[in-house]
């Protein structure tokens, strides 16, 4: 097993969750070696104790485990398998670990290219938002063997909940899931804010008619806790930008053609993210397509918050 006193790990990709997670890796007692296009992003961590590597390559020659945390797939692509990318510099019997939101197809070709070097190279994204990244409570997707999920315990308990760790399938079978639940979420989002959008205009409170949902066999996660983000702050989570949103419901609508299955409302869903993004731009948070159901009705929807 990789533990803090015998390996080093090497992280690229310092954004909005590989921060969260490189900051708990480090806590937890992990060496570490860092890799961004924004260096600024590292300084903090080389302040305790980081190193710094100029380049994917760079990464993986000095790492025992290399994770990456990319925006999409052409990024996991460019790193992974670019010129002085991951590939060229791992170590026979090395791992590379893609926790980003993507697709199986740049890692089995990185194993293809690969298989007489034993190398370990397989998908385990998350979820939990930007707040489960810095607080180590992720949910993380491993689609690996038994002997490469036992490998990454503790690297996978440094950064999520140790009851969320799964080891889901096959390589490939993390992305899977994690397009799965994104997928599921933001449809939750937009069927929900159509209904308060249109009971509200009818004249009901939202907060009653919130609560009646709740009550209901209508109930979800969504109604219940995720959309008072909104309701209670206006905060539309700009900790997950509208762009990956659509970049991930694309990604699950292309996985669904590739494997011929219809998918009509998921195709509907990514449509009005399309939308919302056009509207208030790529870097707005995830929850942006709420907006535009409020500007439909020409009101804001929030309730009071009790103190
Ligand atoms: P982000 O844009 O905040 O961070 C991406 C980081 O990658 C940035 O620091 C960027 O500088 C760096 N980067 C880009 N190209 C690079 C390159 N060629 N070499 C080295 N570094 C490079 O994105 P994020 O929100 O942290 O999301 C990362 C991944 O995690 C995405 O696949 C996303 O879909 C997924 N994800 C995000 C959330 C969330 O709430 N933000 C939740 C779950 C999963």
């Amino acid at each position: 097993m990789f533990t803090t006193t015998n390996s080093t790990i090497g992280f690229i990709g310092l954004g909005n969750m590989g921060s969260g997670m490189t900051k708990n890796l480090q806590l937890a007692g992990f060496n570490m070696v860092l890799n961004d296009v924004r260096r600024e992003a590292a300084e903090s961590f080389i302040e305790n104790g980081a190193t710094w590597a100029d380049t994917p390559a760079e990464v993986a020659r000095l790492s025992d485990v290399v994770i990456t945390m990319l925006p999409t797939p052409k990024h996991v692509d460019l790193v992974g398998l670019g010129a002085n990318g991951i590939l060229s510099g791992m170590r026979d019997g090395g791992y590379w670990v893609d926790m980003s939101t993507s697709v199986p197809e740049v890692l089995e070709i990185a194993r293809a290219n690969s298989w007489e070097r034993g190398l370990h190279i397989f998908d385990a994204p998350v979820s939990g938002m930007s707040v489960g990244a810095s607080t180590g409570m992720l949910q993380i997707f491993a689609g690996c063997n038994d002997d490469e999920f036992a490998m990454m315990r503790d690297v996978f308990h440094a950064m999520g909940d140790a009851q969320k760790v799964l080891q889901v399938g096959a390589p490939g079978t993390g992305y899977a899931v994690k397009l799965a639940i994104n997928q599921l979420w933001f449809s939750h989002l937009v069927a929900t804010t159509e209904v308060l959008a249109v009971g509200v205009k009818a004249g009901v409170n939202l907060e009653v008619l919130r609560q009646s949902l709740i009550a209901s066999p209508a109930n979800s996660n969504f109604v219940e806790n995720d959309v008072l983000s909104v309701l209670q702050n206006g905060d539309y989570d700009e900790g997950f930008a509208i762009a990956l949103a659509c970049k991930d419901l694309g990604l699950h609508t292309e996985l669904a053609r590739s494997l011929n299955v219809p998918v009509e409302m998921s195709s509907l869903v990514e449509q009005i993210f399309r939308r919302a993004k056009a509207q208030y731009g790529d870097l707005a948070g995830e929850m942006t397509p709420v907006r535009l159901y409020e500007d439909l009705i020409r009101q804001a929807l929030r309730i009071e918050v009790s103190v």
